[in-house]
């Protein structure tokens, strides 16, 4: 012991001490746990139709950066570029048969997330709302708050396994239920506009705007009603970002003007 007065233990003490002192000098994120929403959309990428592998593996490395950090993630995916419940009820079918397979579709994205962010060695667990005992655990919350807790990111599939519902409602109800201190949700656009960017260029974004704002103004509609009324019942922050610009999430993570922040 007297021997290592000059070894290995006084070396692992100024090696921590070190490691603290850049760490105190290291911004850190401003958001501990997050809830994000990956669209159908996002995972169609380019396509017109179903999941595109190499956009779903760029999302994949953003969601892994962001989770480097150190942030808890939880991702809720949808399912509109497979299969959504009002489509296929205008199309005659049952209505709520139509929605249950839109939930199914939302697994399917569900699980080539899980796969994509596997090989880029991240540690992931599946929950569905709808029992697939040999592919994916039953959604529970405690269960999945403890897998964040142990650096897992959490996938989310079968929306909230109730038909008539959208993805971004389950979301909601998942943000609020697991604790997030926000709702991330990844777009094609560069966040909230007074109107439809793609249509009207003279469309205005906003860096911040208010629940009730959200809520209450017909024009916008980058969330469904349901989600922002939830969100606004119980002050859930909601981060609106471009997730076709590589880092945005990690950005906006730190609390960098990227998106709009609704709260
Ligand atoms: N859905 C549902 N209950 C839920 C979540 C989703 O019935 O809790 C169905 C609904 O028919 C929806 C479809 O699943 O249209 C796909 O989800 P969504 O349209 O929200 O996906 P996104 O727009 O995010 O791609």
């Amino acid at each position: 012991m007297l021997l290592d007065c000059c070894g290995e233990i006084p070396q692992l003490f100024f090696k921590q001490l070190f490691q603290k002192f850049m760490a105190k000098g290291k911004k850190k994120p401003k958001y501990k746990r997050i809830l994000l929403k990956l669209s159908g959309e996002a995972m169609r990428g380019k396509r017109e139709y179903g999941i595109d592998p190499a956009f779903i593996s760029y999302l994949a490395s953003e969601i892994a950066e962001a989770h480097k950090m150190g942030v808890q993630i939880a991702v809720v995916t949808g399912g509109g570029n497979i299969f959504r419940g009002v489509a296929g009820s205008k199309r005659g079918m049952d209505e709520a048969t139509a929605h249950y397979m839109g939930m199914l579709a939302t697994i399917f994205n569900a699980m080539a997330l899980q796969d994509a962010l596997e090989r880029k060695g991240v540690n992931t667990r599946l929950q569905t709302a709808i029992e697939m005992k040999q592919i994916a655990e039953n959604f529970i919350r405690k269960k999945a708050i403890r897998h964040m807790e142990k650096g897992r990111v959490v996938v989310l599939g079968g929306g909230t396994g109730l038909p008539f519902i959208t993805t971004d409602t389950g979301a909601a109800m998942r943000g609020l239920e697991l604790g997030c201190d926000a709702i991330f949700k990844a777009t094609k656009v560069d966040g909230v506009y007074s109107d439809d960017p793609e249509k009207n260029p003279r469309a205005k974004k906003y860096n911040e705007l208010s629940l009730k704002e959200a809520f209450q103004n017909e024009k916008i509609t980058i969330l469904d009603k349901a989600a922002v009324e939830l969100c606004m019942r119980n002050n859930l922050h909601i981060v609106v970002f471009n997730i076709h610009k590589k880092g945005a999430l990690k950005k906006a993570l730190m609390g960098e003007k990227v998106g709009t922040v609704i709260r």
